[in-house]
């Protein structure tokens, strides 16, 4: 793969979410899914919780875990049958419900009843990785018009946000252009666009995987391992491809891995613009205001910003280059632009972020590399585990380990 700039991660704002007190939760209420994508680790069993049991899981969230969001995931979130009550429940304890689907079951009627519920807002999982019935769509390009008719449902309900997530492998790296460049026509209707790294047994390179002593044959977890490559991808490479078609891209904060501190894990942008006109991205301390304001006045740690917020971004935009010297940047292109065009003053601007997720690597000692105050926590029998290694559990009761062939352990955590 071309060599591309390593990141800087110093220079970002380390977002502060942490296992107790973090922006998102991740409530998964079925294993089953009315898509077959081959790529998916999950077994489509019709496991479907009973309210009970999410009652239990939402109790031992708030024992142990404040967060602003609840991802609502499965399987396929919308093949459960009571799938409105159960975003009321988690609405009504406290959390910002986030549904987080194909869209394939979504109807207008069932997004009313969704709304009316309580959600706050959809991650649709849109792309080529997948083998969708409702699209023949055979590249990202494609899928921008299915992307796009989600995109417009919301906004015909109102008041609700709406992301969207593309798994990005070697293959389809180059194509992470053709989802920003659409992403970048629509930012009052698509507010945030999440790309995440495929996952490939190369992760763990020469090493030898063992669970409880035992040698395991992880291409039955992670399945599909030609559509990684022969090589890793790195936030830094999704970061480059961006770049190739928009070079003011610039993130303004990060996760860490609990491993490595210069890898980021969760990587965020966020950009200011109107429907016809750029005007930059906003700086690290623009991040730490917002993250810090929200703490303070609500108790937690912010994802997912009100979709009523993101179409002031004018307003935030002022405030915000009070004291970041690179929002203050972005606000000078704004009066420029305004001085060419007057008319423009009344345009709304919006705030849509472009993030980049590095699931679990494998680093060279063999510990793994996790995301360090990982959002996507899910309770599994009464614990907290990480989401995308949940199968591991399932499958094997333990965290797979990988062994050099010379029998050397990894340096422990
Ligand atoms: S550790 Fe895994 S589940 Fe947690 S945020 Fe990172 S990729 Fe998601």
């Amino acid at each position: 793969m071309k060599n591309v700039p390593e990141l800087t991660p110093r220079e970002y704002y380390r977002l502060p979410w942490s296992l107790t007190d973090n922006a998102i939760s991740w409530l998964e209420v079925t294993d089953d899914c009315n898509l077959a994508c081959e790529g998916c680790y999950r077994p489509h069993i019709k496991n479907h919780k009973s309210l009970e049991q999410i009652a239990e899981e939402l109790a031992v969230f708030k024992a142990r875990r404040k967060s602003d969001c609840m991802s609502i995931a499965g399987g396929d979130p919308l093949v459960h049958p009571q799938i409105v009550e159960i975003v009321r429940m988690v609405k009504e304890a406290g959390w910002k419900p986030i549904i987080n689907t194909n869209g394939l079951a979504l109807g207008m009627k069932l997004l009313r009843k969704l709304k009316d519920a309580g959600a706050y807002g959809f991650t649709f999982h849109v792309d080529t990785t997948q083998i969708r019935s409702d699209s023949e769509a055979v590249t990202e390009k494609q899928h921008n018009a299915l992307r796009l008719k989600y995109a417009q449902m919301l906004a015909e309900v109102g008041g609700l946000s709406c992301s969207f997530n593309q798994t990005v492998c070697v293959d389809t790296l180059d194509q992470v252009k053709d989802t920003i460049e659409w992403a970048q026509q629509y930012p009052d209707l698509v507010h945030t666009m999440v790309f995440i790294l495929f996952r490939t047994p190369e992760l763990y390179g020469d090493y030898d995987v063992f669970a409880n002593g035992k040698p395991v044959d992880i291409t039955k977890t992670y399945e599909r391992p030609d559509w990684g490559g022969d090589s890793l991808l790195k936030a830094k490479h999704v970061v480059a491809k961006i770049r190739e078609l928009d070079a003011d891209y610039q993130p303004c904060a990060y996760l860490s891995g609990d491993q490595d501190p210069n890898s980021t894990k969760w990587l965020l942008a966020s950009r200011l613009a109107s429907k016809d006109q750029s005007f930059g991205y906003v700086g690290p301390r623009s991040m730490e205001a917002i993250q810090n304001g929200h703490h303070f006045f609500k108790g937690t740690w912010l994802s997912y910003t009100d979709p009523k917020q993101n179409r002031r971004g004018r307003t935030t935009m002022m405030l915000l280059s009070l004291f970041d010297k690179q929002t203050r940047a972005v606000a000078k292109r704004w009066f420029s632009n305004l001085l060419k065009k007057p008319s423009s003053l009344f345009d709304p601007v919006h705030m849509q972020s472009f993030m980049v997720i590095q699931p679990i690597d494998v680093l060279e000692d063999g510990r793994a590399n996790m995301c360090d105050g990982c959002p996507d926590m899910t309770v599994h029998e009464g614990e907290l585990y990480w989401s995308c290694r949940l199968e591991e559990i399932k499958e094997y009761g333990c965290f797979l380990q990988g062994v050099k062939p010379d029998g050397s352990q990894p340096r422990p955590h």
